[in-house]
């Protein structure tokens, strides 16, 4: 089996607390997490980072922007809440399965 700790969740057999979950993505709590809230919005097929993106690639692309919507209005009242793509070590990936964090509950300041 694959040895990515996402790939683990999204099949099972690594423990998660899942937020939702579709054919396409699913949002987990991030085990430490930088804000009251956040989540991470991981399309279920693998790819490494953003980088890896194809055209074919184009209609899990919109979902994984449309979930981070979703969670929003459904789940977070709408309260506002910033995303973030690591893509690559020197930009602070670490967990090389692409994801989107998403970050709310608190007030943000600008980067850096
Ligand atoms: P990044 O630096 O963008 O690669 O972020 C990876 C994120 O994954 C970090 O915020 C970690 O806390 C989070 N993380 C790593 N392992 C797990 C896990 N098993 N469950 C939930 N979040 C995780
Ligand atoms: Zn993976």
């Amino acid at each position: 089996m694959h040895e990515c700790i996402f790939c683990k969740i999204i099949a099972g057999t690594s423990p998660a607390h899942i937020i939702l979950r579709t054919p396409d993505v699913i949002v987990i709590k991030d085990i430490n997490p930088k804000a009251p809230i956040h989540y991470l919005v991981i399309p279920t097929k693998h790819i490494a980072d953003l980088r890896d993106l194809s055209s074919q690639d184009a209609t899990m692309a919109g979902n994984l922007l449309l979930t981070c919507t979703q969670v929003s209005n459904e789940l977070l009242q709408g309260t506002p809440f910033r995303l973030v793509v690591n893509n690559g070590a020197a930009a602070g990936q670490v967990v090389f399965h692409a994801h989107i964090h998403l970050l709310a509950g608190t007030q943000m300041n600008n980067f850096f």
